[in-house]
């Protein structure tokens, strides 16, 4: 990673090379700060907490967006504060806990397993963090994964892994209504459109405010497609630049919700 990119004063982001995947660090009261999201590799989460140490910060609080196996991984080198999720998301993490160590471990294999998925749940409704710092609002929704929450700090929304700009909506394909879960998850963030001035997603680029305007109607039109069985247009799918994976998930979401 190149280190930590301040977005504003109070919210500082690294992106890690694997994946693209970012990680948004609060920072709170009296050096302490709050890690969403931390990386994946050993050496990605070395780097961070390194990082976090030259600027005097210490961990106060954790927290996953959902419960992929990307997003609940930590180090020893980060501390042993509480990592929140909410409590579906806990729940999620907790059943999915040998596969998901599993996945993680095929992409790094010294990933501390004692560490993988060890989340504290947010009580059922809680609005905002708990932590000393600035307000963190949490805005829970279904879309990609059980609990996921969204963030919005200080005019900063932290999507997790929504809104970006290199990959196309993912659905969660266990959910009973997988493209429903996505549209009512946007209409969620859309509400927020006022206020944001930065998006962040999990994956990609640090957006400003007609970049998250552009990213809602991008996802809006991919879902819209996807319904009636199609999708391959858009520009997040451009074959050569689009990884395989992604291709893959595509073809496997529009096969899932293909009209009959
Ligand atoms: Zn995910």
């Amino acid at each position: 990673m190149a280190g930590l990119a301040e977005v504003t004063r109070d919210v500082l982001v690294a992106t890690h090379d694997f994946c693209t995947h970012t990680t948004t660090v609060v920072v709170g009261d009296e050096g302490g700060c709050l890690v969403v999201d931390p990386g994946i590799t050993p050496a990605e989460l070395a780097d961070l907490a390194e990082a976090l140490a030259r600027r005097g910060l210490h961990v106060t609080a954790g927290l996953a967006t959902h419960p992929h196996w990307d997003h609940v991984l930590w180090s020893r080198a980060l501390g042993s504060a509480p990592r929140f999720a909410t409590s579906a998301a806990t729940a999620s993490a907790a059943a999915g806990r040998v596969a998901g160590l599993a996945e993680a471990r095929s992409v790094a294999p010294d990933v501390d397993g004692d560490l993988f998925a060890v989340l504290t749940p947010l009580p059922d409704g809680v609005r905002s963090v708990p932590w000393d710092g600035p307000r963190v609002d949490v805005v829970e929704h279904r879309a990609h994964a059980p609990g996921h929450a969204a963030l919005v700090v200080a005019g900063v929304l932290v999507a997790g892994d929504l809104l970006s700009d290199l990959e196309v909506p993912l659905l969660d394909l266990d959910a009973a209504d997988p493209l429903g879960d996505y549209m009512a998850a946007l209409g969620l963030l859309s509400a927020l459109v006022d206020e944001v001035r930065w998006v962040v997603p999990g994956h990609g680029h640090v957006g400003d405010a007609a970049e998250l305007r552009r990213r809602l109607a991008a996802d809006r039109r991919y879902l819209d497609e996807l319904a009636a069985g199609r999708g391959d247009d858009d520009p997040r799918l451009t074959p050569g630049v689009a990884e395989d994976w992604l291709i893959r998930d595509h073809r496997n979401q529009q096969a899932a919700v293909a009209p009959p």
